[in-house]
């Protein structure tokens, strides 16, 4: 499924400019002396769907931690939606957040708060969202992940894929301009793995901009437009999930791709 557009900035994006809506160039990290990202260049576009694959240890998940903004880079810029991170700027820190949804492996809801109550916290807290409309917003997000009728459940009576959908949900909330995915699916038991991918797959279609990292390369190879394969902290091929599945051109996916597949 090819959903990249090509579209002109949205109004008050004006500086994206037809550019990515996340704009990565030579882009560093370290800790202490070990360089994990060591020169990252990667231009998402608006809608696109990309999957980042890679050996553990091979830098993906500080890459997304870097684009949201929850760790510092050392070199090299990075900008969403035309606005460059700079960490000595809270203000546009908060700012750069909202754009920037994340849903990590562990769900992470709030245990004593229902289930709409998680989905409506941070809209109410950060947007000053008024009661009734978050609300209603968080009816419909439950719904369009198929959990219409939890609303008033505590996470500790939902599955651990229905407690995904809810952080899914809750990252929709926000009506982020990016979602960053990091192994969402890694913690669930095998049978509740479709249904979460099955939502991602929905946002895809219906023009979200992704950058997940996932392990599920089945699921990577039908919804991504483009995979990134990184190693040692590089992107070392990056092109069509038909190219890199079909035709990986350099031995370190070749090897990759046989120790996932079995
Ligand atoms: P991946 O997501 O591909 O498994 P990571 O981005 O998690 O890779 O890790 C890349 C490298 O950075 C690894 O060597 C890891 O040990 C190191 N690393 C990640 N987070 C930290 C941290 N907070 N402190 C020190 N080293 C870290």
């Amino acid at each position: 499924m090819s959903l990249a557009v090509e579209v002109s900035a949205a109004p008050g994006t004006a500086s994206a400019g037809g550019h990515g809506i996340v704009e990565i160039r030579g882009l560093r990290k370290r800790y202490g002396a070990n360089e994990v990202l060591k020169g990252i260049d990667l231009t998402v576009k608006r809608g696109e769907v990309i999957a980042l694959i890679g050996k553990s240890g091979s830098g993906k998940s500080t890459l997304l931690r870097c684009i949201n903004g929850l760790e510092c880079h050392d070199e090299g810029t990075l900008s969403v939606e035309g606005q460059p991170l700079d960490h000595a700027n809270p203000a546009s820190m908060r700012e750069l957040r909202q754009r920037v949804g994340m849903i990590f492996q562990s769900f992470n809801l709030f245990p004593h708060l229902t289930v709409g109550r998680n989905v409506m916290l941070a809209p109410g807290l950060v947007r000053k969202t008024l009661p009734l409309r978050a609300k209603e917003q968080a009816e419909r997000l439950l719904a369009r992940v198929g959990l219409a009728e939890k609303f008033d459940a505590w996470p500790d009576q939902l599955s651990g894929g229905q407690q995904q959908r809810v952080a899914i949900a809750r990252a929709l909330a926000m009506e982020p301009a990016v979602l960053l995915c990091d192994e969402i699916t890694s913690a669930l038991d095998p049978e509740l793995v479709g249904e979460v991918l099955r939502v991602v797959e929905s946002l895809a279609a219906e023009g979200m901009t992704l950058l997940m990292v996932t392990h599920e390369m089945a699921f990577a190879r039908k919804v991504s437009d483009r995979v990134v394969f990184m190693h040692a902290g590089r992107i070392h091929e990056m092109g069509p999930p038909e190219q890199l599945f079909g035709a990986p051109a350099t031995p370190e996916l070749q090897q990759f791709l046989a120790s996932v597949h079995g």
